[in-house]
């Protein structure tokens, strides 16, 4: 309902920044979170990116900042104050796994809860938490057929990393909440997959990283793996729907929005789309074992290899029925990437920019 304000944590994100655009644009008042205030003049600066790329005009400017770190209390009281909905963004998701879990894992699950029980306090009426397909379909299926939002990754799991983890345990903790803690506090989940979709500013989420260096010629060889795809502007539509439908309360929806993409059916997209600009894209496979055994040496390479052998196709049929969202295809989600990394100068010409 327009005029009324929403927190978005996590001001300075990929995800965050078109969520606040959309929101402004549906005429609600917008504060987000950013870690250091120093950056409240780059989140407006995202958004006005974003709203002139997009063709809206829309008050970029009114957009409060607060500060607030997901591994302290302090600030999350102002923060959620006067707030009708809370859309909990923010979340460490490095292109690099750490060597102690906890580096993921306390920020996510303990951030999520601060920022829960500071909203139930404000009387804050619904919360939205970014979760992932993470908490989803990292554990072997019990059944045929799609993913849904039934299926949970269990923590316990061998072989997956901190990050998944760390949704994991961020989410169980929420729902936990809000069952035993919540009071009238309402929460919805979404549950995105790879989010690809225009990125406005170079300081680039892990998802379109990934896009960056297989442009930037990074990346060698092309991993026998693959991925399912859904638009930033889809997420961010998605959590709009889950904030105010009636019937989204208490309920989690995967962002997905086709079956997914093998890595070397990516690169061919890429390839044709842009033309001399992908020059740099590996055009070389690379054999699982060979995965397997630049894993003992390279980090990186474990985060691939425990994807392979694995193709997690998951359902929208929830978010569609139930909300009506209507996501863009798998093709204009990576395209619109690769557009934008082109127009930030991030990809072609040398293609060595660095973000
Ligand atoms: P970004 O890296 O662009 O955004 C992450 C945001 O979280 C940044 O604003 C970052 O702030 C903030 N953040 C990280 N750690 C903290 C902290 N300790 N305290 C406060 N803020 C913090 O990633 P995305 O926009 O892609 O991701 C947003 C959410 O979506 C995350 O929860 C992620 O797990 C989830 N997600 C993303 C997917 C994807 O493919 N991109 C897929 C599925 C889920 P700062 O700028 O200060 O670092």
């Amino acid at each position: 309902m327009s005029g009324e304000r929403v927190l978005v944590t996590g001001g300075t994100g990929f995800i965050g920044s078109h969520a606040i655009v959309q929101l402004l644009a549906a005429g609600y008042r917008v504060r987000t979170t950013v870690r250091n205030l120093s950056r409240a003049d780059d989140v407006r600066a995202l958004a006005a990116a974003g709203a002139a790329s997009s063709g809206l005009k829309i008050p970029t400017e009114t957009v409060e900042v607060v500060a607030a770190d997901l591994l302290s209390d302090e600030g999350w009281a102002d923060a959620v104050a006067d707030c009708r909905f809370v859309l909990h963004v923010a979340s460490p998701f490095p292109v690099d796994q750490p060597k102690d879990e906890n580096e993921l894992i306390i920020p996510a699950r303990e951030g999520a809860l601060r920022v829960l029980r500071a909203a139930r306090d404000a009387g804050v009426a619904r919360v939205v938490l970014t979760s992932s397909f993470a908490a989803v379909g990292y554990s072997p299926k019990t059944h045929d057929g799609d993913y849904t939002e039934a299926d949970w990754t269990d923590p316990a799991t061998p072989g997956i990393t901190a990050y998944v983890k760390s949704k994991t345990l961020a989410e169980r903790a929420a729902w936990d909440f809000i069952q035993k803690e919540g009071g009238s506090l309402e929460l919805s989940v979404v549950n995105p997959v790879g989010v690809f979709g225009p990125a406005w500013g170079t300081d680039l989420s892990t998802s379109v990283e990934l896009m960056r260096a297989m442009l930037s010629g990074a990346v060698p060889v092309i991993p026998p793996i693959s991925t399912s795809i859904v638009d930033v502007r889809d997420v961010a539509s998605l959590h709009l729907l889950a904030m105010t439908h009636p019937a989204a309360a208490g309920e989690r929806f995967l962002a997905v929005a086709g079956p997914p993409m093998t890595f070397a059916e990516l690169a061919e997209l890429l390839r044709s789309h842009l033309g001399d600009l992908a020059a740099k894209l590996p055009r070389r496979g690379i054999s699982a074992g060979m995965v397997r055994f630049l894993a003992v040496f390279i980090p990186r390479m474990r985060v691939v290899a425990a994807q392979l052998g694995q193709v997690k196709s998951a359902s929208h049929e929830k978010a569609t029925g139930m909300l009506g969202w209507s996501p863009r295809s798998n093709a204009e989600a990576v395209t619109s990437a690769a557009d934008s990394l082109v127009a930030l100068r991030l990809v072609g010409g040398t293609g060595s920019a660095t973000p």
